[in-house]
């Protein structure tokens, strides 16, 4: 898409730290990180989100995201890493092409992405019967 940053990224046309790539994928720093080497995996295809991604570039970006990943904790020290991927404005998604955050964690960060909010669920069956027959 022309008007897509990450298209653009992913063409060479905006400028971006890109630390891998492959025929497939593309895996540059976060412009407003959160932690030190806070980096997005995308495929080189547009899709918005990962409700219209394709199973291949899934896989390519998958791939991508654990090789990366090990790089980061090698060459910045991470001891830890999260992976954080939004789907949809309610989920905070901002940007619509679809990307994968690798958010390196460090001893003391402060960071609280895994903080949770409970949900008290009132019928599990009935949730899970509604999923297994969507499928
Ligand atoms: P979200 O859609 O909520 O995952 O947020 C989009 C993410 O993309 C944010 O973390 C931004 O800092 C990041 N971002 C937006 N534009 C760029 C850019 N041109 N280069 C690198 N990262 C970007
Ligand atoms: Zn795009």
């Amino acid at each position: 898409m022309m008007d897509c940053p990450f298209c653009q990224i992913a063409r060479h046309q905006a400028p971006a730290q890109i630390v891998y790539e492959d025929d497939r994928t593309v895996a540059f720093l976060d412009i407003n990180p959160v932690s030190r080497g806070h980096t997005l995996v995308i495929p080189k295809g547009h899709y918005p989100d990962l409700f219209e991604l394709s199973p291949g570039d899934w896989q390519a970006v998958a791939l991508t995201a654990q090789r990366v990943a090990k790089a980061i904790k090698a060459g910045l020290g991470a001891e830890g890493l999260n992976l954080l991927q939004s789907n949809g404005p309610v989920a905070g998604q901002v940007v619509f092409h679809f990307h994968l955050h690798l958010i390196p964690r460090y001893r003391g960060d402060g960071l609280r992405l895994g903080h949770r909010s409970p949900y008290r669920e009132q019928d599990f069956p009935e949730t899970a019967r509604r999923i297994r027959e969507a499928l």
